[in-house]
């Protein structure tokens, strides 16, 4: 059995304060950083969806445009030939003319109708985009302020950090190389719980009854004793003193 001193005890039940205080500051960093990150994400995806129904208004918007100037464009189309069916000399031509022009308004009533449906589309569209858009400026607004006051709760606890880390280190050396090497073992092992009181004969990493022969040694406290079921530190405290008067 690896002999240790109750000094080294004290030691190790401060070294696991510490790490305790840095587990729990680096797990709530890491929840804040999910947060931040969740945010961001939800952002993006909104910005998304946003882009698409802008190009779905885009394309509408072009339809109308192209339709718009193919009316134009036949009207004057239109125009033009009723001018020169006043100048041709034989029937023939009259009557090549005529259907040119008929076929020519034919297309552009059929346009006109189109357009209409496709402007309401248009006005339609446009009311959607801008509507997300504005959702969008407030989530971003949200966004900011909700980022920021992430940033401010991490701020402290960033600080706090460094300060246990440094002073896990510092309560580090004191010990033996190998036992800190061992505690940060099972430290990494045990979810940042390397020392854990026996109290009650109970193992309070893994709630396990210590066997009396063991508890006795955990009692001497002049060698290292590892819980048999969760190969934690054990070190002994006084029993749970009953507040409530009995008998
Ligand atoms: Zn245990």
């Amino acid at each position: 059995m690896q002999e240790i001193t109750r000094g080294d005890i004290d030691i190790l039940v401060q070294l696991q304060k510490a790490e305790t205080e840095t587990v729990r500051i680096e797990s709530f960093l890491n929840k804040i950083d999910k947060e931040k990150s969740g945010l961001e994400k939800k952002l993006a995806k909104f910005e998304t969806a946003l882009g698409v129904k802008k190009e779905a208004h885009d394309r509408v918007a072009t339809l109308c445009r192209e339709t718009e100037s193919e009316i134009e464009m036949l009207g004057e189309r239109i125009v033009k030939s009723n001018e020169s069916l006043r100048l041709v000399k034989t029937n023939k031509e009259y009557q090549a003319l005529q259907r040119e022009v008929d076929d020519n308004r034919k297309r552009k009533d059929a346009l006109e109708t189109s357009l209409i449906q496709y402007l309401e589309d248009e006005e339609a569209k446009k009311a959607l985009v801008d509507e997300k858009a504005s959702e969008f400026t407030q989530l971003a607004e949200q966004n900011r302020a909700d980022q920021e006051e992430i940033h401010k709760k991490g701020k402290n606890d960033r600080e706090l950090l460094e300060q246990y880390r440094q002073q896990r280190e510092e309560i580090g050396v004191k010990l033996d190389g190998g036992l800190y090497r061992q505690f940060n073992e099972i430290s990494s092992t045990s979810g940042g719980l390397a020392v854990v009181q026996v109290r009650d004969h109970l193992c309070r990493g893994c709630f396990m009854n210590i066997p009396p022969q063991l508890y006795i040694e955990v009692q001497r406290a002049n060698s290292l004793i590892l819980c048999p079921q969760c190969n934690r530190i054990l070190y002994y405290a006084e029993p749970e003193k009953n507040t409530v008067g009995v008998d």
